[in-house]
């Protein structure tokens, strides 16, 4: 059950109900509205009759219930990277080299994202590889080149955490940790990245339901952590055409389902680098609230992922007409408020 304090609430009524949650064997989790307010979450059902100071309780609600909207429904997650803000409005946009190939070469990228308008950085280090005779990645070492690229560019990077062992490890290194496809229900890596201290990226495993990527991002919170950013980066479809089959119906429906923020992973999701730049604007124009993208100062020759790759002033441009198709969102979004129509493209926080 989810339970909505008023403002005023007195301490006793949470502390009443996580006690008669514990009575009742339940788990049970507090977290906070977004206006300053109190939700308590039960996984179960326990009587708040009589308790002063509560505004609503939902018995029939969706099964991640720190996950949902329901328990935070005017305040849209705002997940703060260093100085980046994802969900705040502004789409942001992630980009770099799919792998860390050497400390030169991903200089050179950070420098060219940087000035293409890139507001994180990315770059493997621990590396999910089809084939174990692939490059696995630089490990350790690649974590000091990208602390690097970081000191040098003022951008904040984020990073995969493949192991449970490897999160702490991450988490010095990183602003950001990401939890890649194949390890959504990777449910002791899930626990580790709730206790990290840092914010989480939560890539949506290529057959995983939206219900099940939610249950995943509820183990982040439910452990401890509050700021998880979903990624859409394509679903496994019948048609080989594109490596994956990127869901943008994936969208619009976690920001109905989720107060979560949701960005799109363009390079991933299609496998090509032509289709790219189109399926970032998609992307945005679907509500993303940003977008990671894989890009190299020399994409035929990047060690990992060359065939969905752009370049840099690929990359710039589409951080350009990603400005230009926000700006032309929000205007919709005017306009649709102005005749009072609930449809609104794009929400701001
Ligand atoms: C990545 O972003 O480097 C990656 C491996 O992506 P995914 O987990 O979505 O395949
Ligand atoms: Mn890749």
């Amino acid at each position: 059950m989810i339970v909505t304090l008023t403002a005023g609430a007195p301490v006793s009524t949470i502390n009443a109900i996580l006690a008669a949650a514990t009575a009742a064997g339940c788990e049970s989790r507090t977290f906070d509205d977004g206006h300053g307010g109190t939700v308590v979450g039960v996984a179960g059902s326990v009587s708040v009759a009589d308790l002063p100071g509560i505004s609503a309780v939902l018995e029939n609600h969706r099964p991640y219930m720190l996950a949902s909207r329901e328990g935070r429904p005017h305040a849209p997650t705002v997940v703060k990277v260093g100085g980046v803000r994802i969900g705040g409005g502004r789409p942001v946009v992630i980009g770099g080299p799919c792998v860390i190939e050497s400390r030169d070469s991903l200089l050179g990228a950070v420098r060219a994202m940087k000035a293409g308008g890139a507001d994180m950085l990315r770059g493997g280090a621990f590396k999910p590889r089809t084939s174990p005779y692939a490059f696995q990645g630089l490990g350790e070492e690649g974590l000091r080149y990208l602390a690097e690229a970081r000191e040098e560019t003022g951008l904040p990077v984020v990073t995969e955490a493949m192991e449970p062992d490897h999160v702490d490890l991450v988490a010095r290194y990183a602003d950001m940790i990401q939890i890649g496809a194949r390890n959504m229900a990777n449910f002791p890596l899930l626990r580790r990245a709730g206790q990290a201290g840092k914010p989480v990226l939560l890539k949506r495993g290529f057959s995983a339901t939206i219900e099940e990527w939610l249950m995943s991002a509820e183990y982040v919170l439910a452990h401890g952590n509050p700021d998880v950013v979903l990624c859409e980066r394509g679903i496994r479809g019948f048609d080989t055409a594109t490596r994956f089959m990127l869901d943008l119906t994936a969208v619009p429906l976690v920001k109905e389902l989720s107060h979560l923020p949701i960005i799109v992973d363009p390079s991933h999701g299609t496998g090509r680098r032509s289709l790219v730049a189109r399926m970032a604007l998609a992307g945005l124009a679907a509500g993303a609230d940003g977008l990671i993208i894989e890009a190299h100062p020399d994409p035929d020759r990047a060690i990992c992922d060359a065939s969905q790759t752009i370049t840099p002033a690929e990359l710039a441009g589409i951080v350009e007409s990603g400005r230009v198709l926000y700006a032309a969102l929000l205007a919709g979004s005017e306009v649709a408020v102005a005749r009072q129509d609930p449809t609104s493209l794009v929400h701001q926080a």
